[in-house]
Formats: C-alpha cells, structure tokens, sequence
C-alpha cells in the first residue's frame, strides 16, 4: 500500500527516521561508551555491553494505542527495510537509516497453533514459532541482520572499510554470519571457527556455500569461542557472537513478533526458550520489557528458561532460591542433541542475571523460571511434534520437553497460553533424527529410541520379479506392466488397503 492511502494521522509516524541517543552501556560498571566504533567487552572491566537508547523516554510520548496502529500498518508497506526486524525500528535500532539495511527475508516467522491431539497430549494450549523459516533456518538470522546493517552502516559511511567478520559457532551462528556477509562482499568476509565434529553436516554446507574461510577445532564451542575472543582483542576482526550487543537488538523482535500476532494482549501467556549462549533469552527479556516501558503491552509474559541435564549451567544457577547465595559454576558439557545450545559457560550471563531480576521486578512478581530435561525427552518430544505437522529442530524439541516439566511443576497453568521457540529448522538436525531411528545413539547420550516414534524406508523388490527397472537400464512392455502391477501389489499388501470397487 502506499503512504497516501493510510489515514492521515498515522502517515507521518511510518517511515521511521533515524533518531534516538544510543550508547554501549556496561553490565558491569555502568560506564557508556561510544557506538561509532564495534566494541564487544567494556574496556575498563571487560564486562558485557548492552545496547541503550539514552532518549527512550521519548517513545513514551507516543500513545501505546498509536504505536500498535504504526506497526499493524506497516505490514502493508512495500518497503524490504521495514518488512525484517525493522518493522520495530523504533526499538531494535533507532540510529539506522533505512537505506543502510539488510534485509534477506527474516523475522515474521509463523506461530502454528498445536492440533488438538498434541495439545491434549500435553495438556496445554501451545503454539510453536518456528524459526527454522528464517533464511539460514534459524532464529540468528534476526541478529546478524541487525549486526550486519549497521556494519554496512559503518562502511557506508566511511567508519570501517574490508571488515573479516569471525563468530565461533555450535553451527547456525556461523551459517548466518556468512549468509549475511556474503550479501555485503566484497566490503565483508567471513572467516567461522566451529568445533570439529559437533556441527551437523548441513550447518557445516552453510557457511561452505556461502564462501565463508571456515576453521574446524578441536574441543567443545567454549573453547571456540575463547579462540575468537583472543582473535577480537588482538586483532582487527568484527566478532559476530551474541557477545555483540547488536545481535541482540536484531533479536529483540522475536517479542515484538509474538506481541503483534497476539493482537498486544499478553496477559497468561507464557514463552519458552531454549539456553545455549544466552543471548536470544536475554533479547526476549529485554524486548517485552521495551514493550511494556511504552506502554504497548499492559502484562509482562511468563518466560521459561529450558536447558538439557548435559548443558545446564543456567539452570544449575538458579537452584539457589536467594539471590546473594548464587554462584555461576560453568559445566563441563556432555553431548547433547539440542547440539546447537551444548554450552557450559554462557557469555551473556551477566546479562540475564541483570536482565531476569528487572523484568521480575517490573512485573511485580516471579516471572522468569528455569527447568532442565533429559535427553530422552528432547528427541521424544521434537519427533512427537513433527509427527504433528511442525518442523521443529532438537532444541524445539527441548522447549517442549521443557513445558512439559514446567506444567508439573506448576509453572504453567490451565488458562495460560503458551509460546514455544522452535529456534531452528527440523532439516538442520536430521542427522539425530535418523540415529533414532536406526537406533544408534552412542551410550552418552543415554537415549533409547521408542518404537512407536521410529521411521525407516521399506524397499519394495517383488521376489517373483524377475526384471526391475535401474537408472542406467529402463524396461518396457510386458516386463514394465508386470513390474508396476506386482510393486503396487505389494505396496498394497503391506498397507493393508482393500481393492476398490470401481
Ligand atoms: C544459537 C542457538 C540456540 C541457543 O541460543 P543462545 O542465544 O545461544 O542461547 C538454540 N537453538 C538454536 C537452533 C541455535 O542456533
Ligand atoms: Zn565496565
């Protein structure tokens, strides 16, 4: 649609320009600094940073009944800047100008409703958001390209020119990161480090296809990632980790999405997320709170934190009910499924440690929880889920494993509706899903497939067949008839299907 044709009073606010006062501001010791530079760690205490727009109060001004107007209109708009993460503008990037970003189709994913037989099974309302319908299949996408805007901001305006861009990787980091900088090359390249052996093998074609210069290293991501730290403190390098504090803007629209497609009532909602790294869970926390602030939702969600019993170290923290006592311990990780969150030492704790007691103190009561699942009930569920129609990945699976354990312990409750991450594409894990099936799962990862949930292809070779047709060799005639009829005979045998009667 275009501008003229939208009331009047509404027209000034679509187009957003660029605006606002952001600053890096520290987790630690508070300090702001500059955004004209990347900046990953405070340089005084080497703490975190998190992004803040020092004139938020501004966006208070605005009615929150006009903002809800400005983003449901701006679906109508043709414009690729605000069709992505942008659409929130206001909130994910005030100081962009529109024609610095990069918008490759992410964001928007779609909330499917769970069928009756699955949400009786689990005895909740759910929808699953699946993120795996981002453009590298995973919800990272949002992130990088908030990251990757304002790199290409950073050129465009002559701030930083041949950028190598680096991120350590459990595997969609780095497909995303090179998707992106493949799209700004020859300005961007890409150089990913992933742990060797615990990337599945399309995470491992993504980055490759891209043409991004892509290093394999022994051990687990943790020590990837200390790899890729001491390449960004030494070296010239944009590090694309969620330690940047602009993947976690690009991110924050994951809330603002689930906000809008529930029409901006989130009263007994309820959103569950699997914890690797850290950052989507602290982008969500701090997306409602954002909402909340101006006044467009009116009820913080219930957030669950889910972690697998082999990479639990944020679970494992929040054992301790005071606050004082609590000690982050990391753990050594143990192999998992839900591979794309195997971390023992999340770098954005001090932010969700931050982040999980302002948002439980804006909503006035206990708001963020935690619970950990087995193995076992992280394949159980993400297959029982597909075989329902969804394409959840293993980490999708965990978040339903997790509301599973969140209703027994009573965290859920009968008239909350809830919204579970699927955070990547089912495709990207397939290869846990045929160990499944075919029953061979290593002993560590103490799964033990269920009968009723495995699949395996059936060839069909009539033995009275005498000929079959190969690639190299097709039949014809007689033997051509005889092999269609006998094949469809046996399909129909083994189906089980009655002739019909025409
Ligand atoms: C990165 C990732 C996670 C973990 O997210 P964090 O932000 O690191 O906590 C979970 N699932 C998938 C599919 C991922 O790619
Ligand atoms: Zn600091």
């Amino acid at each position: 649609m275009k501008i003229n044709d939208f009331p009047e009073h509404i027209q000034p606010y679509l187009i957003p320009k660029p605006a606002g006062k952001v600053i890096y501001r520290c987790i630690g010791c508070e300090a702001e600094h500059d955004i004209s530079r990347l900046l990953y760690t405070c340089p005084a205490c080497h703490s975190v940073l998190l992004l803040t727009d020092l004139a938020f109060d501004r966006l208070k001004k605005t009615p929150g009944d006009t903002w809800r107007q400005i983003f449901d209109y701006r679906k109508m708009l043709n414009i690729p800047a605000l069709q992505g993460v942008y659409r929130y503008h206001e909130f994910v990037g005030p100081m962009m100008p529109l024609d610095a970003v990069i918008y490759l189709g992410e964001g928007h994913t779609p909330m499917v409703e769970a069928n009756q037989h699955l949400q009786q099974l689990v005895g909740a309302r759910f929808y699953i958001k699946n993120e795996g319908q981002n453009p590298s299949a995973s919800f990272k996408d949002r992130g990088m390209a908030s990251a990757l805007s304002y790199i290409n901001f950073l050129v465009n305006s002559g701030e930083l020119s041949d950028v190598l861009a680096v991120c350590a990787s459990t595997g969609d980091t780095s497909a995303s990161a090179a998707l992106y900088a493949a799209y700004l090359q020859p300005a961007v390249k890409s150089a990913v480090l992933l742990p060797h052996k615990k990337v599945t093998p399309q995470q491992l074609a993504q980055p490759l296809g891209s043409g991004a210069v892509v290093f394999e290293i022994p051990g687990v991501f943790d020590d990837c990632m200390k790899v890729v730290e001491a390449l960004s403190e030494q070296y010239n390098v944009a590090l694309l980790n969620s330690k940047n504090a602009w993947r976690i803007w690009g991110q924050e629209s994951y809330s603002y999405e689930i906000a809008q497609d529930f029409d901006y009532d989130m009263d007994h909602k309820v959103i569950v997320i699997p914890i690797g790294n850290a950052g989507n869970i602290t982008a969500i926390i701090s997306g409602f709170m954002k909402f909340f602030e101006a006044g467009i939702i009116d009820r913080l969600p219930k957030i669950i934190g889910v972690q697998s019993t082999h990479a639990n170290p944020v679970y494992r923290y929040y054992l301790e009910p005071k606050p004082g006592k609590r000690m982050f311990i990391p753990v050594k990780v143990r192999p998992s499924v839900a591979q794309a969150a195997m971390i023992g030492n999340p770098v954005s704790v001090p932010r969700v440690i931050y982040l999980v007691e302002a948002y439980n103190e804006m909503a006035g009561n206990q708001a963020v929880f935690f619970t950990e699942v087995e193995e076992q009930a992280i394949m159980d569920w993400q297959l029982t889920a597909n075989r329902n129609g969804h394409i959840a990945c293993t980490q999708g699976g965990e978040t339903l494993a997790g509301l599973v354990e969140a209703k027994k312990r009573g965290i859920v409750s009968e008239d909350d509706v809830v919204v579970l991450d699927a955070t990547a594409h089912a495709l990207k894990f397939a290869d846990f899903q045929a160990m499944y099936f075919e029953n061979r799962f290593p002993p560590e990862f103490e799964i033990t497939p269920k009968k009723s949930l495995q699949n395996v292809p059936r060839l069909v070779r009539p033995k009275d067949l005498d000929v079959v047709p190969t690639a190299e060799k097709p039949i014809e005639g007689k033997d051509f008839e005889r092999f269609v009829q006998r094949t469809a005979e046996a399909i129909a045998e083994k189906l089980g299907l009655p002739p019909s009667h025409r």
